[in-house]
C-alpha cells in the first residue's frame, strides 16, 4: 500500500481489530488504521466516524453503521458485541471502526471484553482522541507548563444517561486545573453549577468545540459561567467538547485553524 520499510500485521480472518478513525479529519488516521481499512472485509462503524474516513475501505467490503449517539438510533451494545462476534465466527476480517480513541468513553473497553469471553483474536488500533485532536485544531493545548499541569477528562453524562455521579466533584475542581469534558452539553447547567459550587471562579476561561477537525468545526470562547449561555445562544449542537481552565485562554494566539476552501 506504501512504500514503508517495515510491515504491517497480518489481519488474519476470525480476527477483530477494534480501530480509533480519530476526531474526523481523514488525515489523522494512523497507518495502521488506513491498513485496516483496506484489509477488512466488513466495517462497522459508529455514528461518529467521518464519511470520508468511512470511504476509505476497500472496495467490496461490507459497510455496516451501528453505533451509540447520544440515544439515539442506539444500536443495543449486547447486539454490537453479539454481531462482531457472529462475523469473526464466520471467518470474516472485522474491522470496529470507532470516533476518536476505541478505549476513550467509546466503549471499546466493553467490546474488547465480549470478544475476549468469546474467545475471538483480536487487536486495538488506538486513535487520536477528540479531548486531544480536537482541541489542537481549536488551538487550545491539553496541556501548557504555564497554565496546568494535570488536565481531566471527563464523561458529561454516566451510563444511565444522567449527571455521572461515581465521582468527587469537589475534588474534581480542586485537583484538575483543565477539564475536558466529552458529552457535556447534555447536562451542562448542572456541571457548571458543581464547578462553581465547588470553587472554580466564574470568570475561568472555557470554550466549547463542536465537530472538531472537520469542515463544520466551530469554536465558542467563554468563561465557567457563561457556558450555558454560550450554547444556547451560538446554537451549539453535539459533538462537542467543553474546555475549562486558562488553557482555553491561549486560543486566542493559538487559533491556526482555517477551513479548507
Ligand atoms: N471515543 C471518542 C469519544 C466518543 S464519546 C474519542 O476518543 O474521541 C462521543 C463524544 O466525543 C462526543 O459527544 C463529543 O464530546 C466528543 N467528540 C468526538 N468527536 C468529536 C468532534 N469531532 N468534535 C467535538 N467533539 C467530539
Amino acid at each position: 500500500m506504501f512504500d514503508l520499510p517495515f510491515d504491517f500485521p497480518d489481519f488474519v480472518p476470525g480476527a477483530v481489530w477494534l480501530v480509533g478513525a480519530g476526531p474526523g479529519d481523514p488525515g489523522l488516521l494512523s497507518l495502521l488504521a488506513l491498513h485496516a481499512l483496506r484489509s477488512a472485509d466488513h466495517v462497522i462503524h459508529d455514528a461518529l466516524v467521518d464519511s470520508r474516513v468511512v470511504g476509505l475501505a476497500r472496495p467490496g467490503a461490507v459497510i455496516e453503521a451501528m453505533g451509540k449517539r447520544g440515544g439515539r438510533d442506539s444500536a443495543r451494545q449486547e447486539d454490537i458485541n453479539q454481531r462482531l462476534i457472529v462475523l469473526a465466527r464466520q471467518g470474516l476480517r472485522v474491522l470496529r471502526l470507532k470516533g476518536g480513541d476505541p478505549f476513550v468513553f467509546g466503549r471499546g473497553a466493553e467490546e474488547a471484553l465480549a470478544l475476549a469471553a468469546a474467545g475471538i483474536p483480536f487487536r486495538v488500533v488506538p486513535g487520536i482522541t477528540a479531548g486531544i485532536g480536537g482541541l489542537a485544531y481549536a488551538g487550545i493545548p491539553a496541556t501548557a507548563r504555564a497554565t496546568n499541569a494535570a488536565v481531566a477528562f471527563i464523561t458529561g453524562h454516566g451510563a444511565d444517561g444522567g449527571l455521572p455521579d461515581g465521582f468527587d466533584w469537589d475534588a474534581l475542581a480542586r485537583g484538575a486545573p483543565a477539564m475536558v469534558f466529552y458529552m457535556g452539553l447534555r447536562h451542562l447547567d448542572r456541571v457548571v453549577e458543581r464547578l462553581l459550587a465547588a470553587g472554580r471562579r466564574p470568570d475561568e476561561p472555557a470554550a466549547v468545540v463542536c465537530d472538531a477537525t472537520t469542515p463544520r468545526q466551530v469554536v465558542v470562547e467563554t468563561t465557567l459561567a457563561g457556558l450555558p449561555e454560550a450554547v444556547v445562544n451560538h446554537g451549539l449542537k453535539p459533538p462537542a467538547l467543553v474546555v475549562v481552565g486558562e488553557v482555553a485562554g491561549l486560543r486566542h494566539r493559538l487559533d491556526w485553524w482555517r477551513p479548507e476552501v
